[in-house]
């Protein structure tokens, strides 16, 4: 006879699963009448939870769990609103995006007048000789790229630097350009672009290496008090979108402070998991500390590195040109096959998990063939080598990563918000691009994520792009590659889990996993997969305390 499983034990209990309760553990909250929607494969329903310090102490029908309720238990009515595990947003940049929020100029308008009069009212406050720097703004949703004209006619006293949300490329004014000494004749840095019009005069649009010139000139002002409001700040505004854990893609050793001070002044609203800027490696390893350091707020996470460019600023390093940009562009290599191998076998060697932002299909094969040779010569059991947004695939490529069992943190919202650019790829390309399905069918565990300012932190957003894979106008990009909503949502929460050696943690409603959920106004299995981005988040707990109401 088989011993009896914990499993088959609760299975025999009934549809209650419960930890077993000491005398001193009982529920400080229970919530019931619920439609409860728990990823757990042992009890994927359930009405009622019963709280204790953060986690879930049973999960079941409003008869199993209200019967463990005393005197002080407070019992909160759910009045059959449909809850999910919070979601976990496998890639961002919340401290980043928060130090923004606070210091520059929002451009998140699909209107060039506004763009430079919000410009302009800044630079009416900005002392002389000091920058102007705009954020959010996107020139696939204006109606033709701004530039540096636009820019002078906004702020002709000041220099300007407006980022693009995608944070690999920005616009600069001639004021920019005269300080950075970059010209007509200035010949594009590696890695990097100074963009020309068909005369050769440049536009004011520059790309990564290309802006970082611009960057390098930028004082960075930032306190510690600054990481830390950012921290708390970005936190709110995630959670108020039903994310309860962000998986920091690009921490500086600031960046990690911001969240532990929010932390310790009670102001963290979700749990951080932080790879570490590969620039900063160095700092982090004298310390002795490698991935898993930490607790279940804020936690040490990968390594990041850089193998190429980005999707929606079209610098992705691709084997075929995009298609309308002149010259066989095929966008920028960043980090060398040598660098990324050899920080990648160090870090590995002492302990860390590798986390490479690779979206074409070269810079993957590049990353895969690194990470292939680094388990070749160190076989460590359990990598969980990561790609960080790993968007255009062949089933070669999706052969190798099954082989390694290497997670893609995909893209979950481009589809649908950045439909203005998937013209540059095409339709035929488009159907190996995030190519959820492709992943789910090869047995790999994809995560959901925004890469927050890059699209909306916005979890309704990433189940409507995945089930419709339609954008905002209506096309439909790549149809073979849509998931179901079961799928998509365990991607967004169980995968991220696994993505950061959380599973056992969080991603799903079962007991002894921390009390992280979202309260929904609308059932997501009733609702139209066009109309899943209309579901308003009503509540959001994290470690059994409601750290958004609306
Ligand atoms: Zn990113």
């Amino acid at each position: 006879m088989r011993p009896l499983s914990r499993r088959n034990f609760m299975q025999s209990m009934g549809s209650l699963l419960v930890l077993p309760l000491l005398r001193t553990e009982e529920p400080e909250t229970i919530l019931y009448n619920g439609n409860i929607w728990t990823t757990d494969e042992a009890q994927p329903r359930a009405q009622a939870v019963a709280i204790r310090g953060g986690r879930l102490l049973a999960v079941g029908s409003n008869a199993d769990v209200l019967p463990l309720a005393t005197a002080r238990t407070r019992k909160i009515d759910l009045a059959s609103k449909s809850v999910l595990p919070g979601f976990n947003d496998a890639h961002a940049h919340p401290v980043d995006s928060g130090v923004e929020h606070l210091r520059k100029v929002a451009c998140d308008t699909d209107s060039i007048d506004k763009i430079k009069a919000a410009l302009h009212e800044r630079a009416l406050k900005t002392p002389p000789g000091e920058w102007v720097l705009g954020f959010l703004y996107d020139d696939g949703k204006t109606p033709r790229p701004i530039n540096w004209h636009d820019l002078d006619a906004a702020v002709p006293d000041h220099p300007v630097l407006l980022q693009h949300r995608g944070g690999h490329t920005a616009f600069v004014n001639s004021m920019a350009l005269q300080l950075a000494q970059v010209n007509d004749q200035t010949p594009d840095p590696t890695g990097g672009r100074f963009e020309h019009d068909a005369a050769g005069h440049l536009t004011g649009f520059v790309g990564d290496a290309g802006m970082q010139v611009f960057l390098k000139l930028i004082p960075n002002k930032n306190t510690r008090e600054d990481y830390r409001q950012a921290a708390a700040l970005i936190s709110k505004l995630f959670t108020s979108k039903g994310i309860t854990s962000a998986c920091d893609a690009d921490a500086s050793p600031e960046d990690v402070q911001g969240y532990q001070d929010a932390r310790d002044a009670g102001e963290l609203a979700m749990r951080a998991y932080c790879h570490v800027s590969a620039g900063s490696l160095d700092h982090f390893m004298a310390a002795g500390i490698h991935t898993g350091f930490g607790d279940e707020w804020v936690r040490i996470g990968g390594v990041k590195m850089y193998a190429d460019g980005s999707i929606s600023e079209r610098t992705a390093w691709l084997s075929q040109s995009y298609i309308g940009i002149p010259n066989n562009y095929v966008g920028l290599q960043l980090f060398s096959r040598e660098q990324l191998y050899e920080t990648g076998r160090k870090a590995h060697a002492a302990g860390w998990q590798l986390a490479t932002h690779a979206n074409g299909d070269l810079a993957i094969d590049r990353i895969l063939g690194v990470y292939e040779q680094i388990h070749k010569e160190l076989p460590r059991k359990d990598p969980r080598f990561r790609i960080e947004h790993c968007t255009l695939l062949t089933d070669a490529l999706i052969y190798r990563m099954r082989a390694l069992q290497v997670i893609p943190a995909p893209f979950s919202c481009y589809v649908y918000f950045h439909g203005d650019v998937m013209r540059y790829y095409g339709e035929a390309r488009t159907q190996h691009m995030f190519p959820m399905r492709s992943f789910l069918d090869a047995g790999l565990r994809p995560t959901d994520s925004s890469d927050y300012t890059a699209s909306p932190a916005d979890p309704m957003m990433w189940l409507q792009s995945q089930l419709t894979r339609t954008d905002m106008k209506g096309n439909v990009w790549g149809a073979n590659q849509r998931i179901t909503l079961q799928e998509a949502i365990r991607c967004g929460t169980v995968n991220g889990a696994y993505a950061a050696f959380e599973e056992d943690l969080k991603g799903s409603i079962q007991p002894g996993r921390l009390a992280d959920l979202v309260v929904l106004a609308q059932d997501p299995f009733k609702a139209e997969p066009s109309e899943l981005l209309k579901i308003q988040v009503e509540r959001t707990m994290v470690g059994g305390i409601w750290k958004y109401e609306s």
